[in-house]
């Protein structure tokens, strides 16, 4: 299958568009009407642009409220069809898009409306033009593709066939096994939505709401199964309304599009077997083990106390990098990297984004063949320099300009930290931290999207509905995508922030560090009262929680009161799902930055979202004060 997508998935003008499409490396573009009136020029130079991009036109889309109409009116929907012939041949393409009517004065009834397309396909025909007809979902009599497929089955004409649209399919839950009895040739085209679930509207869920495939809830890749089973060979065609894309820049999206079908016909080739015809090769996705080791980029001047903090965390500096100024620091599984070389990514990260998270390294089946599925996914592969006797590790670009390392344990990539590092010192009692537990990375509300596809089309992963978390200063989106949990590893947490408000702190967080990365990482501890009480022992200053907190605590829960005082005195925060219970405490933050959690989960699997509120308020609290001048 070819790929295409419209123009109105991206912001910008309509050359904007254009560029942005074929620098994605798209070779095929569906225009939308709105994109083309609003061009100064004529559709014949429309057509040059995008032959000089080498972007075949799909269609020119749409043409509304044709069918059914009452007999007054009929004769003038197609005249409107001629003059809409006339633009198409002007374009260079063939296929006239009807969306089914909304019009409230259309009228229904299968034959009269297929005897419409038959005469529509007789004059289409004349003019070597073709017909495809699409089931909105708030159409007024047409709503379910098997009834405009029913409609183009009984108009009998060569020239009129169907349009699927997974949106309006998928939100109106239609059964997709139909799909598998229409003939392949009688579908022109094929449009690709995903979105999340929600409860509203069809239209206003499907001007706003639609995203890329894998952005949200849709099977697509049981459609496409079924699909693959028609024998369609046309365009599988981008068509996404969404206001993140349309405030975005349309050079991410289009690449993101690209990327998205991409992982989809690799999904779903996977699923079924076989591999689709015009998919890419790439290696299969692996789930992440664990979290191999945190680096981070830190100048000289910051490290003693950046140092002397890890150390009253309970983290004993373990090794010395053999040519670089990087040392290694390590408590149970958890490993962190500080670089304070003065050449190379860490470095310019740095002078960037002051001292900060510049890399994660992901221990994975294979790292090699991960790198080789990026490649595929187009995501940007990042070579650093290697002095002779150390290891090239595989890596490419993630957030925020970071890097993400693939390491694993069949290759020598697995024995990086004796490769690259000099054993020093002896490992001092630790603060009972094991594993890192997830990784919270905050961004610009328009990124999420992108980030949520770059990390489940490279990973075996799986992502949780997002969610809205309360800050003083707005709403934060919050969405979590987890990779390897339960398969006797310690797995991969990431929860991804974003937010459209100025005023959160995860919005600070961006504009203060220059960008997106990494705000807080959570590590885990079997016995949380003791690794709090050790680092408050050791001088770690915690996140205070209001003694409101522990009153509402109290009331809403049935914990004792020993345990509900011993939490309030160390501040840890609690919750519980049906699975178990989660308690939770959090450091200051490092100059209104980087945070650690401590956390103790038992058969718990969120992320504490109902005290993120809280927890919220306080630090703004903080961040507040902080800002006054001293007194
Ligand atoms: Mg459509
Ligand atoms: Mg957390």
């Amino acid at each position: 299958m070819r790929t295409s997508i419209a123009t109105v998935c991206v912001s910008g003008n309509l050359r904007e568009k254009l560029e942005a499409i074929a620098a994605a490396g798209f070779r095929a573009v569906e225009l939308f009407e709105n994109d083309l009136i609003a061009f100064p020029g004529s559709p014949a130079e429309v057509r040059r642009l995008c032959a000089d991009l080498d972007l075949a036109i799909v269609t020119c889309q749409p043409f509304r409220d044709f069918e059914g109409m009452p007999a007054d009116k009929r004769q003038r929907t197609f005249d409107r069809a001629e003059r809409k012939f006339d633009l198409l041949q002007e374009l260079g393409t063939d296929m006239l898009f009807v969306c089914s009517s909304v019009a409230p004065d259309a009228q229904g009834g299968i034959d009269r409306l297929a005897a419409d397309f038959r005469e529509l396909g007789e004059r289409a025909a004349r003019r070597g033009l073709r017909v495809g007809y699409e089931a909105l979902a708030w159409g007024r009599h047409i709503n379910d593709y098997r009834d405009s497929w029913e409609v183009v089955r009984r108009a009998d004409h060569p020239a009129v066939g169907t349009v699927l649209d997974t949106f309006h399919i998928f939100s109106r839950s239609l059964d997709l096994n139909p799909i598998r009895a229409i003939p392949g040739d009688r579908i022109f085209l094929v449009q690709i939505a995903d979105a999340p679930r929600m409860q509203m509207d069809y239209l206003s869920w499907g001007r706003h709401w639609r995203c890329l495939p894998g952005q949200g809830e849709f099977d697509l890749v049981a459609f496409m199964d079924a699909l693959a089973t028609t024998g369609y060979d046309g365009y599988l065609s981008l068509e996404i309304f969404n206001d993140r894309f349309r405030a975005g820049s349309a050079r991410s999206v289009a690449l993101d599009g690209r990327r998205s079908l991409i992982a989809l016909m690799d999904e779903t080739g996977r699923k079924s077997g076989a591999p689709l015809a015009g998919a890419a090769r790439m290696p299969p996705p692996g789930a992440v083990e664990n979290v191999e080791f945190i680096e981070f980029a830190i100048d000289e001047a910051d490290r003693g106390q950046f140092e002397a903090f890890l150390a009253a965390m309970g983290f004993a500096r373990t090794g010395q990098h053999r040519s670089k100024d990087v040392s290694l620091w390590r408590q149970g599984n958890i490993r962190i990297v500080l670089n304070s070389d003065k050449e190379g990514f860490a470095h310019s990260y740095q002078i960037t984004h002051g001292t900060s998270v510049c890399a994660l390294a992901l221990k994975v089946p294979d790292a090699r063949r991960t790198l080789d599925r990026a490649r595929a996914l187009l995501d940007t592969p990042h070579k650093g320099a290697v002095s002779p006797g150390e290891l090239d590790i595989p890596a490419v670009r993630g957030l925020g300009g970071s890097l993400l390392y693939f390491v694993d344990d069949t290759t020598d990539l697995g024995k990086w930290s004796e490769v690259d590092f000099l054993p020093v010192g002896v490992p001092k009692p630790d603060a009972g931290l094991g594993e890192v537990d997830h990784v919270s990375q905050t961004m610009q509300y328009e990124e999420m999207l992108s980030w949520l596809l770059f990390y489940t089309s490279l990973f075996d992963a799986s992502k949780t509905p997002s969610q809205a978390v309360l800050d003083p200063g707005g709403i934060v989106q919050s969405q979590v995508v987890e990779s390897g949990l339960g398969g006797g590893h310690a797995g991969f947490r990431l929860v991804l922030n974003g937010s459209q408000s100025h005023r959160t702190l995860s919005a600070r967080f961006v504009t203060d560090f220059f960008g997106s990365g990494v705000q807080h990482i959570a590590l885990r501890t079997d016995d949380i009262k003791a690794t709090v009480g050790k680092l408050l022992a050791n001088g770690v200053r915690m996140l205070p929680v209001p003694e409101n907190y522990y009153d509402d605590l109290e009331v809403r829960t049935d914990l004792p009161q020993v345990e509900l005082a011993a939490l309030k005195e160390l501040n840890i925060l609690f919750d519980r799902d049906p699975a178990g219970t989660f308690l939770h405490a959090y450091t200051t933050s490092m100059d209104g930055g980087f945070f650690f959690e401590i956390v103790q989960r038992q058969g718990y699997s969120g992320y504490g979202a109902a005290n993120a509120g809280v927890r919220l308020s306080v630090q703004a609290n903080l961040a507040e004060r902080a800002e006054l001048p001293d007194a």
